[in-house]
């Protein structure tokens, strides 16, 4: 599905660069990414976990940063399917963490999970 869509935004002359990381921001209006100075009229940021770092190189977010964490899953492992799909948790809007759910993947197997540990290493964009 990913690769249609890719492939219909080419048609409308959409360039796609793999491997070219934001490394610094040149001017308001040009970047590093990669080894390449790329110009634009508008740029999005959404470097997931690195978002903030990127922001705070244009000005934005100067007093948050993101609280990483790391969760593990289990793998159900009785040969009796017990279910067939996905289960997730309401969410509790007073500690809205994702919860425990119990997931079907691709191949059939189930995971439930995650855990959550916090990440206190620093995050640097060679990560
Ligand atoms: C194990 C696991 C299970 C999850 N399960 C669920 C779930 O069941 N349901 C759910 O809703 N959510 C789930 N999530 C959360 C969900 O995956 C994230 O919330 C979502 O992917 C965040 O999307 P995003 O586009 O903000 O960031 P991402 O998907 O992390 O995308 C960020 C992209 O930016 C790229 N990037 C980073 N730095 C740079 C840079 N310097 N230059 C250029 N590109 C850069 C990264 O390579 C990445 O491709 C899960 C997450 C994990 C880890």
């Amino acid at each position: 599905m990913i690769n249609a869509l890719k492939l219909k935004l080419e048609k409308l002359e959409i360039t796609f660069l793999f491997n070219h990381p934001y490394k610094r921001i040149l001017s308001k209006n040009s970047i590093i990414a990669g080894e390449k100075r790329i110009d634009y009229g508008m740029l999005v940021n959404c470097g997931g976990l690195y978002a903030d770092k990127i922001a705070k190189d244009f000005g934005f977010s100067q007093n948050y940063t993101l609280a990483p964490f790391k969760g593990l899953y289990l793998e159900f492992k009785d040969s009796e399917r017990l279910v067939t799909r996905n289960i997730y948790p309401v969410p509790n809007i007073k500690n809205p963490f994702l919860g425990i759910h119990i997931t079907v993947k691709v191949d059939g197997k189930i995971k439930i999970g995650p855990t959550a540990a916090p990440c206190f290493r620093e995050r640097t964009m060679k990560d």
